[in-house]
């Protein structure tokens, strides 16, 4: 076994708001079916904008300093007691959901579900778990996906988010053929634009304050866009599908989103809401009633890793323009302030290779 010599590793370490420090720390052993995964590149999420802007996310306080980062790829470069694969030197994307594998949601394959799910980066957890910004990380051997000849570590890095998004859609009960409309292109509800573009949606409509953002999706696909502060907001949304949607995807994760969401859904339509709303949000529930509306929460994802790699293999999604920019490993905090909130971004990620 081809070990790495050293004991220690460069990470970064978020010790409070605004405060990441690139430090020395142990480097993290492979445990029983556990790999040690070299990180090449590695994606800034919104929860991480969260951490960095305020040292916490919402009720998740940390307890101790500890390393961002979910979204990641990498190298395998040791193995742990047990483990036949993936071989050493394997280029793999990391599934982080670590569900528990023996409460009722995972044995029936939800494990997106799982009480005990411990992804990475996070403070959901006492002490926190750290995360992908650092050298090296360790996995379980079953979360690690190879990656096709050709397939970049940057684009492994997005499998993530985009497995978010291509488990909204497979929640909606199949796109083919509908009217979708999202509410909110962000980083999700674009890749959901790609997603549903792929699954052969009849046409589909993005809605988002943003002008960068509604550019965006009409470059990518979209059938129309929805400025939904507009005066004309409603005409325009019933220009674009008479009737209302048969698919609303609810991807901004604020209230007015979600009002708009069901007020322009069909009746008997599918609303799936995939951003997280304020805690205390109204639903409106006499449309829900009125309009026999499936209004279903989409939490994460689970057993899609494969088929996002699939869906990109094959060309039917293109990942590469979700990748707004790239940065040295080294830089992540200016990477992490370039990335913030209401700058023309979708991806940031950055990269060691
Ligand atoms: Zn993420
Ligand atoms: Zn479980």
């Amino acid at each position: 076994m081809s070990a790495p010599v050293s004991t220690t590793m460069k990470a970064f370490v978020l010790h409070g708001a605004k405060d990441i420090r690139l430090e020395e720390v142990p480097r993290p052993v492979p445990g029983p079916g556990e790999v040690l995964v070299a990180v090449r590149a590695a994606g800034i999420c919104g929860s991480d904008l969260h951490y960095y802007a305020h040292g916490r996310c919402g009720n998740f306080i940390p307890t101790r300093p500890f390393i961002l980062g979910h979204e990641f790829s990498g190298e395998v470069v040791a193995h742990g007691e047990g483990v036949e694969g993936p071989a050493i030197g394997t280029r793999v994307a990391v599934d982080p959901s670590r569900a528990c594998g023996q409460c009722k949601q995972c044995r029936q394959g939800r494990y997106n579900l799982c009480p005990k799910m411990l992804y990475y980066g996070t403070a959901s957890v006492v002490p926190p778990r750290d995360g992908c910004y650092a050298e090296f990380v360790t996995a379980p051997a079953r979360n690690c996906w190879p990656l096709p000849d050709g397939f970049e570590y940057a684009w492994g890095a997005l499998l993530e988010p985009m497995s978010v998004a291509m488990h909204a859609v497979m929640r909606s009960g199949g796109v083919g053929g509908k009217s979708v409309l999202i509410t909110g292109g962000g980083t999700i509800g674009q890749m959901i634009l790609l997603t549903a573009v792929a699954f052969g949606a009849g046409k589909v409509v993005v809605s988002d304050i943003k002008p960068f953002a509604r550019e965006f999706a009409e470059k990518h696909g979209a059938s129309g866009t929805l400025d939904p502060t507009s005066p004309s907001a409603a005409e325009d949304a019933a220009k674009l599908s008479p009737g209302g949607f048969e698919i609303v995807f609810e991807a901004a994760g604020v209230a007015p989103a979600l009002d708009q969401a069901i007020r322009h859904a069909a009746p008997g339509a599918t609303v799936v809401q995939v951003g997280t709303l304020p805690d205390g949000t109204a639903v409106p529930v006499n449309a829900l009633l009125t309009k026999e509306l499936q209004y279903l929460g989409s939490w994460r994802f689970a057993n899609v890793f494969d088929r996002v790699i699939e869906m990109v293999t094959s060309g039917r999604i293109d990942p590469r323009p979700l990748i707004t920019k790239v940065m040295p490993f080294d830089n992540l905090t200016d990477a992490i302030e370039a990335a913030g909130y209401g700058n023309e971004m979708l991806k940031m990620q950055i990269s060691r290779i």
